[in-house]
């Protein structure tokens, strides 16, 4: 049986995916958007003990080298967040495929699906798959929500028993994505594409942050491409203003889209065929 590191579990979620979903944050990521508001989600904590001390709840301890969480004590400060200079978090739990969806039956029957994200959950394909199968015996639905940095064209067992995909372009030139996560994106585009091929791409999504990229090249390549797939099944193109909320100090100081330019974003895609645009 497979096993994830843990960031969160929100047991109701509206904004993961189709409906009412339990949406699992897995630890982790191999890109490094500077834009991230989370990114205390990029790295596995190193159990460098600097946190222990900013905690006021003694909810953090060392057992031979290691950090120890107790849940049960955190009140949710983020101080240990704050201090933490790795991209990493204490507040991880290592759970199982089994555990996890025990969780997840806790919802039901108020839940319509469930949703990982992170970090990047395909980081876990197994363990992911392994939950999946266990939601589909139950009648859930199951999505991810990915960087696509992984070749899903080699994971066919996880796209058996996964209804969709919710995938980031981040940008579509290629040094232009580096500039954003430090990582190229031809697995991302080949993705986007055969996942549209498949009626397995429920959404692409881009963050628009003017200084940082083109992102009418971006909304406009996207959308171009992934027109001829529309027949296929639905995708929607998830347009996303850019906030500093969360961001690390030093990527701050990028200013949001105007409301014009969100607009402008939107009509390109729909210029190109896309019907079903969310500028949020
Ligand atoms: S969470 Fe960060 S600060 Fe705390 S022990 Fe791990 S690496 Fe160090
Ligand atoms: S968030 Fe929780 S674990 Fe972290 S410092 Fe605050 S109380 Fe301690």
């Amino acid at each position: 049986m497979y096993s994830a590191d843990i960031n969160k579990i929100i047991p109701f979620s509206s904004v993961d995916g189709p409906g009412n979903r339990t949406a699992i944050f897995l630890q982790g990521c191999n890109f490094n958007c500077k834009y991230c508001h989370n990114p205390e989600t990029r790295n596995l904590c190193i159990n460098c003990m600097d946190c222990l001390p900013v905690c006021p709840a003694a909810a953090l301890s060392d057992k031979d080298g290691k950090v120890i969480f107790a849940a049960e004590k955190c009140i949710a400060c983020d101080n240990c967040i704050k201090v933490c200079k790795h991209g990493a978090t204490p507040r991880i739990v290592r759970m199982t495929s089994k555990e996890t969806f025990e969780k997840i039956c806790e919802n039901v029957p108020f839940i319509r699906g469930v949703t990982f994200s992170g970090g990047e959950c395909t980081l876990y394909p197994d363990f992911m798959r392994e939950v999946f199968v266990l939601c589909k015996q139950i009648g859930l639905g199951t999505m991810i929500d990915s960087n696509g940095s992984i070749d899903f064209k080699n994971f066919s067992d996880l796209l058996e028993v996964c209804d969709g995909v919710m995938l980031d372009i981040k940008a579509y030139d290629y040094n232009e994505h580096i500039k954003v996560t430090d990582v190229g994106n031809d697995i991302v585009l080949k993705n986007a594409k055969y996942l549209a091929g498949m009626g397995k791409l429920f959404e692409v999504r881009t963050v628009v942050v003017p200084e940082l990229f083109d992102f009418r090249k971006t909304v406009d390549n996207v959308s171009k491409e992934l027109a001829p797939f529309l027949k296929i099944s639905n995708i929607r193109y998830k347009i996303i203003s850019y906030r500093k909320n969360g961001v690390r100090k030093e990527y701050r100081d990028y200013k949001s889209p105007t409301n014009e330019e969100m607009n402008e974003a939107g009509e390109i895609a729909i210029k190109n065929g896309f019907s079903d645009i969310v500028l949020i």
